[in-house]
């Protein structure tokens, strides 16, 4: 039986032109319950509607892969991944992607780990650690073929986390909701310094709600000085 949960999920998948098998329907129904379970006692979401759930995080994460083709067995960082968006329900959705997630909060880090374990991710490597720390490490730079995130700080400080780890020629979408003229602009010299360059702007009509989102596509053309990214919190006090 395909209950209103699936059938709901992958009407709005199909309208961005993705198709969810039964088992990722049941995958990604399954993590909708111990989200909902875990936010009990700690705090995950504000959005436990489920409907809203599936529109707002589940397949917002999935506009992904609607934006950009990713190639089979490409390696995907999520930063700031909070409950997992957009790094699970993009992990489901394309069994074939390596993704890497990194967190700085314990308790999402420990719950994320549960995900995996009962959704059986096998692509999916979660991190407790803070972008900066990360991308200071030499076994994590420049080795990301994509880097994405959602809801974690403005574009110009977003660049000096996410952009250290792409490698050049890689791709980091940055997805945002519909204002992102004042971000944009105040990013330009964090871009020029780390390597980015914005190539286009995709806006996306959520389905069923119609909620406008903008994924800000920046292509990376040039190496991150190694100085970069400066040690935990100076991005965010003082952004490039
Ligand atoms: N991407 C998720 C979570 C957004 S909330 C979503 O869209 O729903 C922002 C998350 O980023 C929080 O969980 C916070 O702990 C994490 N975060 C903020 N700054 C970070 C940093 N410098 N390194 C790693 N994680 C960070």
């Amino acid at each position: 039986m395909v209950n209103n949960f699936k059938k709901t999920l992958s009407g709005g998948a199909i309208e961005l032109g993705i198709t969810l098998e039964s088992d990722q329907l049941v995958l990604l129904e399954k993590y909708y319950r111990m989200v909902i379970e875990t936010n009990k006692s700690i705090n995950l979401t504000a959005i436990t509607d489920e409907r809203e759930f599936i529109v707002k995080h589940l397949i917002d994460s999935l506009t992904c892969l609607y934006a950009i083709y990713i190639k089979k067995g490409a390696r995907v960082l999520d930063v700031g991944t909070g409950a997992g968006f957009p790094g699970i329900p993009l992990a489901v959705g394309r069994p074939d992607l390596l993704l890497t997630m990194v967190e700085a909060t314990e308790k999402k880090v420990r719950f994320l780990e549960e995900v995996v374990q009962e959704l059986a991710l096998r692509n999916v490597k979660i991190l407790h650690t803070r972008a900066e720390d990360f991308g200071r490490k030499k076994a994590y730079r420049e080795k990301y073929d994509i880097v994405v995130s959602r809801a974690v700080a403005p574009l110009a400080v977003l660049a000096e986390y996410c952009l250290p780890p792409l490698r050049t020629n890689g791709v980091f979408i940055s997805m945002k909701g519909p204002n992102t003229k004042e971000e944009v602009v105040a990013a330009q010299n964090a871009l020029a310094v780390l390597g980015g360059v914005i190539k286009d702007t995709i806006v996306i009509r959520l389905p069923y709600l119609g909620d406008e989102r903008k994924l800000i596509i920046i292509s990376k053309v040039r190496s991150t000085p190694d100085t970069y990214p400066r040690r935990a919190g100076i991005p965010a006090k003082k952004p490039l």
